[in-house]
């Protein structure tokens, strides 16, 4: 088999500077050799099940789909392993393999903080020097995750060009390896970017969908629904799947506060095709090619671009896409906070909203099943506010004033 045919349908590739090829080249040739290693896969699957906590759960929501009224509802719990989100799947899955091609040091780009502390966590464990991108805005935003990266002992570097936010920091990594790729490993953190990156990151998280189908009758699923930041969530709960013609996969990506340039992360409505950051796909791109401001409440879905993968899909009609707002997202962190205890992140939230339409549209008798990526611990400061209002800023003051006033 080969793990790296670069491109999906028109999409993908490896569009780098000529500096880039030899080290992504080296990367492809290590990581396909490690796939086919017992060894490798073998020390893959202790780790999974002794640091990330594998296999997660797999929850009925009875509560929730009574209350709904229509299909049943499963939620995988990912978000119950190490570090609170999927993104260890892939993070641990690159860290090994970087150990085993001799690096010693590690970096990586992060937006909301989950990627770089999951990539943060493995480099602790496995021993690697650690740096991670972070546009001084996301610092701002996402302070408890950075608090954590540096407790594990990484580097974070702000990122002050562009945006400040997520794009400017994967440049930064990939300015800095560009340089230091002889004895440096980028760890990237969604399904996207430049060959290999896009099979490699499926390829980790692709244990998620192998887990639903031991843990479910697959034969009584009628669809399986995901959050799309990047991708890598959804294709990787999805891809036992893609080959089969059942059952109906959902992606839900970020509605923001509704329709326009600016204000949402729809790539599959609103995006154009293009060439960013090293892959051809779906983006969202003013009339010069320049990549757009995008809003979401959850900044794991912040995104212009969408993983080749995914982009194909739609094309083919395999994969099917929605959005959801950024109050359907809160309403669906509510509902199954109350019914389920489900502690579901911002991004997952969006799934959540998914799946509670979906329910009602396929009705009584059928399955689905919604892929929680991330619990919502660090989204207290955001969703506190936007739900808690006055008593939750009054908390924090005086919280503030009493520990450092
Ligand atoms: C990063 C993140 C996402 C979005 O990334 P994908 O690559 O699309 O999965 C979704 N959910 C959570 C909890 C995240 O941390």
């Amino acid at each position: 088999m080969n793990l790296v045919d670069s491109f999906f349908g028109p999409y993908g590739g490896r569009y780098v500077p000529e500096v880039l090829r030899e080290p992504l080249e080296e990367l492809e040739e290590a990581f396909t050799r490690a796939m086919a290693d017992p060894a490798f896969m073998a020390d893959l699957e202790k780790y999974r099940k002794t640091y990330i906590g594998r296999p997660t759960p797999m929850l009925h929501a009875e509560n929730a789909s009574r209350e709904l009224g229509g299909a049943d509802i499963y939620i995988k719990l990912e978000g119950l392993a190490n570090t609170g989100a999927h993104k260890i799947n892939n993070a641990l899955g690159q860290a090994l393999l970087a150990k085993r091609m001799g690096k010693t040091r590690v970096i990586a780009e992060t937006g909301a903080g989950q990627h770089g502390l999951a990539t943060a966590a493995a480099c602790a464990r496995l021993g690697l020097e650690c740096v991670v991108y972070m546009g001084s805005v996301d610092i701002r935003r996402q302070k408890p995750n950075v608090f954590w990266m540096e407790m594990f002992g990484a580097k974070v570097v702000s990122v002050e060009s562009g945006t400040k936010t997520l794009k400017d920091a994967v440049n930064e990594a990939l300015r800095d390896w560009a340089a230091t790729f002889s004895d440096t490993f980028y760890v990237l953190g969604s399904a996207l970017g430049p060959a290999p990156y896009p099979h490699m990151v499926r390829e980790f998280q692709s244990v998620i969908g192998r887990e639903v189908k031991e843990q479910l009758d697959m034969d009584k699923v009628d669809a399986m629904i995901a959050c799309v930041g990047g991708g890598s969530n959804a294709i990787g709960f999805f891809e036992p799947f893609i080959d089969e013609a059942t059952p109906r996969l959902i992606g839900v990506e970020a509605g923001g506060r509704g329709p326009g340039i600016g204000e949402n992360a729809a790539r599959m409505t609103e995006g154009k095709v293009g060439i960013v950051q090293g892959y051809k796909s779906r983006f969202l791109l003013d009339d010069e090619g320049q990549v757009q401001h995008t809003h979401s409440i959850s900044a794991g879905l912040d995104y212009a671009g969408i993983g080749p993968q995914l982009a194909a899909l739609a094309d083919t009609g395999r994969v099917e896409f929605r959005e959801a707002t950024d109050d359907k997202a809160l309403e669906a962190l509510k509902f199954f906070a109350r019914t389920e205890c489900g502690n579901f992140a911002l991004e997952s939230a969006h799934a959540g909203a998914g799946a509670m339409e979906l329910a009602k549209e396929l009705g009584p008798g059928k399955t689905l099943v919604v892929n929680m990526s991330g619990r919502g611990d660090k989204d207290l400061f955001i969703t506190a506010g936007a739900l808690g209002g006055e008593e939750w800023r009054a908390f924090l003051k005086d919280e503030s004033e009493r520990t450092y006033g």
